[in-house]
């Protein structure tokens, strides 16, 4: 993307404007939370201001403007990701999609959903696979199940270089096999999973496969049907949309036999003393009270970023990426997590700096008013694989320009001399 339109795009997100610790902000934490575009503002506060109702529910003139925003964002995500529009059940962010499915195994191997809920039903004898990768939120649900159902715990390791290891993937996935879960771009390696070997693989074995798009739907052009995975989930925020608002995606066939995880109102067609029958998806996992504004706000976001188009995303990112790998892996005493090449990721480098905390850099870093994120980024098992309690990591996303990489490089140039 030309330097020019990046300088115009920037204008669209009024935070960029802001100054901290005597410096204009530069943002490399995209990947925890994403900037918004006033667009995106804009749109929430119109809805509040003009059509504000609940949806699905009233008869008057703003539950119908109401219901018809909530099912023309559905409608506009589903385009983005390449779903049907029955196949996006909105959630309140990645983590509760993935704890709808991993829950939803939990309540039908509880004996709930009937005969249709077979396929997910997880008893000893089976096995969950995850990887070594994965945010904890692709992982302690999974972990949850196994406790629950008595089923095993599988993961696929780690090379040293940041990759998936699939020396042994038809050991660990194996005929017992009924979940394959993984992410489809590490929120701190940056590393794009290869996902045609994993998916082939639990075809070959009958099980399901999980997807977590949290680090890919912001960042690159995804199509979850030609991805050929059974679910997957993400987050609004991450994608220039609000908090408060994220999406699960289900096969059809696959969301209509999963139990539900919440029940209550919204989601059924009857209900007498004795039980409940329930809506088909994607309105059978909606239950309660939705965040309306917030889907409003989601859909201007996606709206934005499908004008851009998401290969212009995605080529700006990676510049920005090889800018940012290639200016790290020149500091002495950094060490850099994950694969060396550029286009093996996304635009997000993590790392250690010899001697210095995560914590020291990320203040370091911020007095010079760049914004990075520091800690273990909600992966455990992934920083002690390669020896480190926690690393700090810099994301871009589309507004990222090069000025924001050089004073980041800059300042991480400066830490180690400033803490000796
Ligand atoms: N998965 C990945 C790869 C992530 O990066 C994140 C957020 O950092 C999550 C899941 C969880 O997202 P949320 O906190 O929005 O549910």
């Amino acid at each position: 993307m030309e330097a020019a339109e990046v300088a115009r795009l920037r204008g669209d997100f009024p935070l960029l404007e802001r100054e901290v610790n005597g410096h204009g902000i530069a943002y490399l934490d995209s990947g925890a939370t994403a900037q918004k575009p006033v667009c995106v503002i804009d749109a929430e506060q119109d809805f509040l201001t003009r059509s504000n109702a609940a949806v699905h529910r009233g008869a008057h003139t703003l539950a119908v403007e109401a219901t018809d925003a909530y099912e023309t964002g559905r409608a506009t995500l589903a385009r983005f990701v390449g779903a049907g529009e029955d196949e996006i059940v909105w959630t309140k962010n990645a983590t509760e999609a993935l704890n709808v499915v991993a829950y939803g195994f939990a309540n039908a191997s509880a004996g709930l959903g009937g005969a249709q809920a077979a396929r997910f039903r997880l008893g000893p004898e089976d096995s969950i696979v995850v990887t070594e990768m994965e945010h904890h939120a692709n992982l302690v649900p999974w972990q949850q199940l196994a406790q629950r159902t008595g089923a095993q715990l599988r993961w696929l390791p780690l090379t040293d270089s940041g990759r998936l290891d699939l020396t042994d993937l038809t050991g660990i996935v194996d005929s017992s096999t009924k979940v394959l879960a993984f992410t489809h771009v590490s929120n701190v390696l940056g590393t794009i999973t290869d996902t045609a070997p994993l998916t082939a693989r639990a075809r070959e074995v009958g099980a399901l496969t999980v997807l977590d798009a949290c680090q890919s739907v912001p960042h690159m052009p995804v199509d979850l049907r030609a991805l050929d995975v059974d679910f997957a989930a993400f987050s609004g925020h991450k994608m220039l949309g609000p908090t408060g608002v994220g999406a699960l995606y289900g096969r059809a066939e696959l969301l209509n036999a999963l139990p539900p995880v919440l029940t209550g109102g919204s989601m059924i067609t009857s209900v007498t003393m004795e039980g409940a029958e329930f809506m088909p998806a994607p309105q059978r996992f909606e239950a309660g009270t939705q965040p309306v504004a917030q889907i409003v706000g989601l859909t201007a976001a996606v709206e934005y970023l499908e004008h851009i188009g998401m290969d212009r995303v995605a080529e700006h990112e990676r510049e920005i990426g090889a800018r940012m790998l290639d200016g790290v892996r020149r500091i002495e005493g950094v060490r850099l997590l994950g694969p060396e090449d550029p286009a093996a990721r996304i635009g997000a480098v993590a790392f250690d700096v010899d001697g210095v905390h995560s914590h020291d850099v990320g203040q370091y870093l911020d007095a010079a008013g760049v914004a990075v994120r520091v800690g273990h980024h909600c992966a455990q098992p992934l920083h002690r694989r390669y020896g480190v309690t926690s690393s700090t990591r810099a994301s871009a996303a589309v507004y990222t320009d090069t000025g924001d990489v050089d004073r980041f490089l800059q300042a991480l140039a400066e830490v180690r001399g400033f803490f000796r």
